[in-house]
């Protein structure tokens, strides 16, 4: 459902979710209980679930939140070491 703006003239605008079908002119405020008329702006229809808005919110969230790394830092090892092949011929060959 979208987003309406409505703006109270005594306090500040605030934003409330109705059906498009449904949406008044007029709310009632919910700081004064004065009469808050609705504004004209851009719509914000939630694309919430999609995979570009997972791909935005991703983008967004590792600016701030980087993932946390796990391997070793330089100059640290850890676990045993890697063998490069498995072929038994290949220990035969020179060792640098
Ligand atoms: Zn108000």
């Amino acid at each position: 459902m979208p987003t309406y703006e409505y703006r109270c003239p005594d306090c500040a605008d605030f934003d409330l979710i109705f059906e498009m079908r449904s949406v008044p002119d007029s709310v009632d405020c919910p700081t004064c209980a004065g009469t808050a008329r609705r504004r004209m702006s851009a719509p914000r229809i939630s694309a919430t679930g999609s995979a570009a808005y997972r791909l935005i919110d991703s983008t967004k969230r590792s600016a701030h939140e980087p993932t946390v790394v796990n391997s070793p830092g330089p100059g640290q090892r850890s676990g045993p070491v890697q063998k490069y092949t498995s072929n038994p011929l290949h220990k035969k060959l020179p060792r640098p």
